[in-house]
């Protein structure tokens, strides 16, 4: 059964996380950590670099049924913000129409898109890559979930955004190509708001009847205030116990926090990730620079995974079993 083998309860972690055990509050666990307050500090933007085709294309003609990303030489659409909506202390949720109220995205999953935006006194354009939290077949509209941080040109930009404002953006941006049981088993490791690539994949698997994959979700952030998607993902928990379970770690803990506290160590991922040695797993990390380098290795650029490191190599995995977002 997926609950005992992939998540085999041991004495430090089965006080750590509360459906094997107890409400007493956890250890902090040791062994290479990434300090998941790193989350909210680091520096780098995922390593995220694009060249391409930066026209913007106004795509104001009525094509019901179509899709408002298509790639290629498309360019830039521009997409009107219709809705803003404060998430919590440093996050808003961001509704932008697409060209049609009939458009989907059209975003394969995994996919992305990136966004462009050149202030009056920048010399050159900020671009940077969000995943929608909106699903991929969403009429009219596509979500994004995005956290401010100090000094960031692209957070800072759209967190300024006034509805009715424009934002250019591209896409599908291809990450790795989702089909329906194509791994037994995926383990999810996200920091932050690396979580949300994590969430696309998740949704997907979950709404499709045929696809009957395990999902393990191994997430870390500074403050319970910090977790993004909670709620969406306590309610496919229960509804997909066998399937899919999440491991919560919070550098700053509430008092009775009934999951990890600290970073994402070696400790805690022998105890929750599908073993190496098991056949057709994947591992996917998402996160802050601390968080690939401590876990998986950086990636060298959006297109090359680079080597693989960290605390994964470690455990045994190889290159073919990981992938870095
Ligand atoms: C595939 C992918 C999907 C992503 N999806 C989302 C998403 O859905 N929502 C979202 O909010 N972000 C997402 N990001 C991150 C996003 O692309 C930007 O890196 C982020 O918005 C910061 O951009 P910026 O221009 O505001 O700041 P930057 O100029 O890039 O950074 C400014 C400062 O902010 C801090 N910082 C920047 N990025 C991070 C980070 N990731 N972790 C910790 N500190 C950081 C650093 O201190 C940095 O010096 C995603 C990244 C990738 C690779």
């Amino acid at each position: 059964m997926f609950a005992r083998s992939a998540f085999r309860a041991a004495a430090p972690l089965g006080q750590s996380f509360r459906q094997y055990s107890s409400n007493t509050a956890p250890k902090a666990t040791t062994a290479t950590p990434w300090i998941v307050a790193g989350a909210a500090l680091a520096t780098g933007t995922f390593g995220y670099t694009y060249l391409g085709n930066q026209q913007t294309v106004h795509a104001e003609a009525h094509n019901p049924g179509a899709k408002a990303f298509t790639g290629g030489d498309q360019g830039f659409v521009s997409l009107k913000l219709i809705e803003v909506e404060s998430y919590n202390h440093n996050t808003k949720k961001l509704k932008f129409a697409l060209p049609d109220e009939d458009m989907t995205s059209g975003l394969p999953v995994t996919s992305a898109v990136i966004t462009k935006y050149k202030g009056p006194s920048d010399e050159k354009p900020t671009i940077r890559p969000y995943t929608p939290v909106s699903d991929e077949n969403d009429k009219g509209h596509m979500d994004l979930l995005i956290k401010v941080y100090e000094n960031g040109p692209m957070s800072t930009h759209l967190h300024n955004m006034a509805v009715g404002q424009s934002l250019d953006v591209k896409g599908p941006i291809p990450k790795y190509p989702w089909t329906e049981n194509k791994h037994d088993h995926i383990a999810l490791i996200a920091g932050g708001t690396g979580v949300t690539p994590m969430y696309q994949l998740t949704r997907a698997i979950f709404k499709n009847p045929n696809d009957k994959t395990k999902v393990s979700l191994i997430f870390g952030n500074v403050t319970e205030n910090d977790i993004l998607l909670k709620e969406e993902f306590e309610k496919l928990e229960n509804e997909y116990p066998q399937r899919f379970r999440v491991f919560y770690t919070l550098d700053t803990p509430p008092k009775d926090w009934a999951y990890g506290k600290g970073f994402i160590t070696k400790e805690l991922l022998k105890e929750v990730l599908p073993d190496a040695s098991q056949e057709n797993i994947k591992v996917f990390v998402c996160g802050p620079p601390p968080l690939y380098k401590a876990i998986s290795g950086m990636k060298k650029s959006p297109t090359d995974q680079g080597e693989l490191g960290g605390i994964l190599k470690e455990l045994g995995y190889t290159q073919d079993q990981v992938y870095k977002f």
